[in-house]
């Protein structure tokens, strides 16, 4: 299947997906919001479109040679979704069961079909079908994985199979379990996530133990972490749940730094934000293990593994190689020095 050019499912990479939060009927901020996400690794970006008005937001920002791919986010007006597809999107995501009658489905796929773009059918805790929620006594995972099936079929019945499939729920157990029902019952790609997974603190982890508890079992071809934050923070949250799930779709940069102690010589802290922050936008050309540690009597010889690394001393820093001592540089200069050497190790990114 293909997303805009991302191919999602199979053998290719994971394809991290963030959804805007800029009100979509401005679409100068949105296309902002579009570029912000594709420049922090974004794969596929999602936009709620609220009413038919707001469906050109498509063709206003493919028409500003925006390449990443779009999808339209669509509930209860099949009129809307029909628009998008005609404005450019390139996946409309629906739950069938608030789109109405069968013809009104049925619509929509022909719309889809005519631009040769997918449908997300994207079910959760929230959205299931009162039939589904008396048969299975409530929302479990069985109701969630039932309810994607569902959906599924309504658009297998009429004719339409290029689906992607989302069961979301906030709650972390449920939503791996829902998962691995609907992946072993089915082979469409899957969109995972925990949804409404909350601030940064608390909904990276909640995110983290969701999306990566599948991807190692092979569950999941798209991912969302869902925050409330701003949407680039979904994105780097991805990257690196993708990265210590083993599933990075590209090199990626692994920073380890120590808890901080008595012995600690720097600002460590900042130190280490600093350089997160500085780095947070390069693509190194392979993957490298960073090293920032607080001082330079045990920090070498406890990231001997790190390629590179930094650790603290008074008013200066040691930059070391596989724990062997390289040089130092002044405190304020540490920073930048260290992005210096990731740069030469890994070549422009
Ligand atoms: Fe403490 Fe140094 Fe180890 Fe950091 S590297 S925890 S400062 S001993």
């Amino acid at each position: 299947m293909s997303v805009g050019g991302i191919v999602i499912g199979g053998e290719s990479p994971i394809a991290i997906q963030s959804m805007t939060n800029t009100p979509s009927s401005d679409f100068d901020a949105t296309l902002d919001q579009v570029r912000r996400l594709e420049s922090a690794g974004c794969d596929i970006v999602r936009i709620a479109v609220p009413d038919v008005a707001c469906a050109a937001v498509f063709d206003h920002i493919k028409r500003r040679g925006v390449k990443v791919p779009l999808v339209a986010d669509v509930h209860f007006d099949y009129r809307i979704a029909v628009e998008c597809a005609a404005s450019g999107a390139d996946k409309i995501r629906i739950n069938p069961g608030n789109i109405g009658s069968r013809d009104r489905i049925k619509a929509v796929a022909d719309a889809c079909r005519a631009k040769g773009i997918p449908i997300r059918v994207g079910v959760n805790s929230g959205s299931l079908q009162k039939d589904i929620l008396a048969k299975f006594g409530g929302v479990t995972p069985q109701a969630l994985a039932e309810s994607a099936l569902e959906n599924a079929r309504e658009l297998e019945r009429v004719d339409f199979n290029d689906i992607v499939i989302a069961v979301k729920s906030s709650d972390v157990a449920a939503m791996i379990r829902a998962n691995e029902i609907v992946a072993e019952a089915c082979d469409y790609p899957i969109h995972i996530g925990v949804t409404e997974a909350g601030t940064p603190t608390r909904g990276v982890i909640k995110s983290a133990i969701g999306i990566s508890s599948l991807l190692m079992c092979g569950v999941g071809d798209t991912v969302r972490v869902s925050l409330t934050a701003d949407p680039v923070r979904e994105v780097e949250a991805a990257r690196a749940i993708l990265e210590y799930s083993g599933a990075a779709p590209a090199p990626m940069i692994e920073i380890v730094s120590c808890p901080t102690c008595g012995r600690t010589c720097i600002d460590l802290i900042g130190v280490a934000n600093e350089f997160e922050e500085k780095i947070a936008g390069y693509r190194p050309s392979r993957p490298i293990k960073v090293a920032v540690m607080g001082c330079a009597v045990n920090g070498p010889g406890e990231a001997r593994e790190a390629d590179v690394g930094l650790a603290g001393g008074k008013g200066k820093a040691l930059i070391f190689k596989h724990g062997e001592p390289a040089y130092t540089v002044p405190a304020e200069k540490a920073v930048d020095a260290l992005i210096e050497e990731v740069k030469n190790i890994t070549g422009a990114g």
